[in-house]
């Protein structure tokens, strides 16, 4: 089963979830309890490291797809 990561704009933590690729887009909240979450691109491949993408600016909101 895929896993996603999120990153919750209300407390800007980040975490992941173990869905169904079928409830990939379903929201998700934070392990804080918000609901102000963001899905961020599949990290699968990636580790994870210490610089933001270029361009983020503030969230990546277009990487997860939120500002479609
Ligand atoms: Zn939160």
């Amino acid at each position: 089963m895929p896993r996603y990561d999120f990153r919750c704009r209300a407390c800007g933590s980040t975490f992941e979830v173990t869905r169904p690729m079928a409830a990939s887009g379903d929201p998700a909240a934070c392990p804080e309890g918000h609901d102000d979450t963001v899905r961020l691109l599949s990290t699968v491949a990636v580790t994870s490291n210490a610089g933001a993408p270029a361009g983020g600016g503030g969230g990546g909101c277009c990487g997860g797809g939120c500002c479609a």
